[in-house]
């Protein structure tokens, strides 16, 4: 086994961000990602930022003979796992295109691990495992399950398969992330976040709003019962979060088993405070109305970041601030993204 730390969807948004991470923290790093929903620019630019020579391989990671031939190049000492579908309406309207998709590279994945004997799996989970009933904060012991889309159960799925595999595989190490709100971009301007499409989630709406793309934003639901009625959620820094994978890896590579973590700020911000911050620090206006709540939102949610903290001695440093000046860079320097 080498040296190199093999990551999937590593073109995309927090791939990225964690690949410029770990480059600087002075790992050996591959990239294996089909560009079905990001951008082969989006690793020259890794390569530009980091000055590091980062192989990148174009293949499926459901396509097992693929992934096994890059498996015997690469010789991967660790795996990260950020490939996958991730846009929670379409996962409603697509049921079986998510299950199929987000299973099955896993699945090849860890066949691949446990045949190569690489002992250390890292997992991009989301804090959508945490039933709809949970309290915040949300702590990693609380009940998962109850999930309100398809999206959400292909994560608590896979956390499930990643921890049986480790438990039928003493040598292995899984740490399984459950990211909160990743916002903001690389303080570079040169990667960020670059949805497909009209944006789901909140942040690359309002720079979208910002830059003109979009007329105006819809704020779902301003009768939450929260400060200001408008739902509360724990915004972290994509460059925090990255952060927070190069902590897990130096932890998976000491340990075996199963842990899961929490990466959040343990700080809750409405949709009004973040829309406010976005026009007051970066001067520039996001017109905004008022629209009935979407299905299946919460409230609100943050997390109780201290098991991260104490175990994999990681925090969030970044501030709101910083997430929608960075955010607004990204967006500024690059209105068409990838191109
Ligand atoms: N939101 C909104 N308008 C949008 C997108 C999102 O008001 O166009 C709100 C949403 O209701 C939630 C918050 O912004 O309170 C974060 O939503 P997002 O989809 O970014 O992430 P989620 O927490 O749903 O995973």
């Amino acid at each position: 086994m080498g040296s190199t730390i093999l990551l999937t969807g590593a073109a995309g948004y927090i791939g990225s961000h964690t690949a410029v991470a770990l480059a600087q923290a002075g790992y050996d790093l591959a990239i294996v990602d089909n560009c079905s929903n990001s951008s082969p620019i989006a690793v020259e630019r890794c390569r530009e930022l980091t000055g590091a020579d980062i192989p990148f391989y174009q293949a499926d990671v459901a396509d097992k003979a693929a992934l096994m031939e890059i498996f015997h190049q690469v010789k991967p000492a660790a795996v990260m796992h950020f490939s996958g579908y991730k846009a929670v309406g379409e996962s409603v309207a697509q049921p079986l295109k998510y299950y199929r998709n987000n299973l099955d590279t896993t699945l090849s994945l860890l066949e691949c691990m446990v045949q190569e004997g690489v002992g250390a799996f890292i997992f991009s989970s989301s804090a959508t495992v945490y039933g709809a009933n949970a309290t915040v904060p949300y702590r990693e012991s609380d009940p998962v399950g109850g999930c309100t889309n398809p999206y959400g159960w292909t994560k608590l799925m896979i956390e499930q398969i990643a921890q049986d595999t480790a438990a039928a595989n003493p040598n292995m190490s899984v740490v399984l992330l459950r990211y909160f709100n990743p916002v903001g971009a690389h303080e570079s301007g040169r990667i960020g976040e670059n949805p497909a499409g009209i944006p789901n989630n909140l942040m690359p709406y309002i720079t979208q709003v910002a830059v003109g793309k979009l007329d105006h934003l819809n704020i779902f639901g301003n009768d939450y019962d929260t400060p200001d009625g408008t739902g509360v959620r724990d915004y972290i820094h994509v460059v925090d979060l990255a952060q927070g994978h190069v902590a897990a890896l130096k932890y998976a590579i000491e340990h075996t088993g199963a842990e899961v973590f929490n990466l959040g700020t343990g700080r809750g911000v409405s949709v009004l405070e973040l829309v406010n911050a976005f026009q007051t620090v970066n001067g520039v206006s996001v017109p905004y109305e008022f629209a009935p709540r979407r299905a299946g939102d919460l409230a609100s949610v943050w997390a109780d970041p201290a098991k991260a903290r104490e175990i994999l001695g990681w925090t969030a440093e970044k501030t709101v601030e910083d997430m929608v000046a960075d955010s607004w860079r990204w967006q500024k320097n690059n209105p068409d993204g990838y191109v």
